[in-house]
């Protein structure tokens, strides 16, 4: 039976959670096999499914280099561990007709969550080619079908481009856009992975004065490496506490001490947020391990 994520989350007491898986792409050479990269991904589902994650969101490459693994692989997760799942869908450079098909695929295979979303732009180009924004996305989804269960991305520090003619932070207008896309049907939110709490948490609450109630899923990434700095600093609107830099600084060359700073962080982390949000959301990295620990101290 497929069920709306938002279904779930009401009928759910205390904070539940939520997994994203990242899919091969195709047609350009992999970091690793695509056979491994899947089977890490089977085998991250396979560990964490104990924790009844209310869904396994399945990401989308805006170039279309996963248009033939992102859905089926969601489709596949769905059926394989019994879990809702969430096919990502950019609009970036998917002309109407197409964005009808890719649909009519979803329909398909049941899937009934949808995260709708511009994608990041190529770097060759400043203009998203195809539907602009999220927002456009959603009116052709609800065009499309009235079923579907619409998801969106947020950002409690704002979105990178969104920012004035002197080139600072626009955060009232990354507000007001964030909102247009809930008043254009989206159902829920999920955060753009953040270090802060506070600034979580003043974010749903400037959400709530102007009026958003759809629910809002914070996003958490384990830092498992060193690399997340560089990852960080290239989403270019995530502020991370300094002492959490200095440690990761001072340990650089020692990858299980990294990984120890990142699973005891994201614990206090989600410690703080449990009871406070309907369900936390792990951006898992096709990998389990640090999630696992995460999820048995909090559990
Ligand atoms: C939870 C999550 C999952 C993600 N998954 C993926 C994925 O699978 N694939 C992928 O490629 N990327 C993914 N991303 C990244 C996302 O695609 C990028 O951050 C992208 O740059 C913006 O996407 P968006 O949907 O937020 O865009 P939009 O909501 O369209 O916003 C983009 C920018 O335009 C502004 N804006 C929005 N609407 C309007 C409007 N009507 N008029 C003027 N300005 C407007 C916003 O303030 C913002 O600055 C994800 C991000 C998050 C947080």
């Amino acid at each position: 039976m497929p069920m709306k994520i938002t279904d779930i989350l009401g009928e759910s007491t205390g904070t539940r959670f939520s997994l994203e898986v990242f899919p091969p792409k195709t047609g350009v050479p992999e970091t690793i096999p695509i056979q491994r990269h899947l089977s890490n991904i089977f085998d991250t589902v396979e560990h964490l499914i104990k924790y009844d994650p209310v869904f396994v969101s399945v990401t989308y490459n805006p170039e279309g280099k996963t248009r033939t693994t992102s859905i089926p692989l969601a489709a596949i997760i769905k059926q394989k561990y019994k879990v809702e799942a969430v096919a990502h869908l950019t609009c970036i450079s998917t002309p109407k007709k197409e964005l009808s098909k890719t649909l009519d695929v979803i329909e398909y295979f049941n899937i009934e969550n949808i995260l709708a979303l511009r994608g990041d732009l190529p770097n060759d180009s400043i203009e998203a080619k195809g539907l602009k924004h999220a927002s456009d996305l959603i009116e052709e989804i609800k065009k499309h079908s009235k079923r579907f269960c619409i998801g969106v991305a947020c950002y409690p520090e704002g979105h990178p481009e969104c920012v004035t003619k002197d080139g600072k932070k626009d955060l009232k207008r990354d507000l007001l856009n964030f909102k247009a896309k809930v008043d254009k049907g989206a159902d829920f939110a999920v955060t753009q992975l953040f270090f802060d709490n506070r600034v979580f948490f003043d974010f749903v609450e400037k959400t709530k004065k102007i009026g958003v109630k759809i629910p809002i899923i914070p996003g958490i990434m384990p830092i498992m490496s060193y690399n997340t700095l560089n990852i960080v600093k290239r989403l270019g609107n995530i502020s991370m506490p300094d002492s959490l830099v200095k440690k990761l600084e001072d340990n650089r060359d020692n990858k299980k001490e990294i990984i120890e700073i990142g699973v005891n962080y994201a614990v206090k982390q989600c410690r703080e947020l449990m009871d406070k949000v309907p369900c936390i959301h792990f951006y898992t990295m096709d990998r389990w391990a640090s999630v696992d620990r995460i999820l048995k101290e909090l559990i």
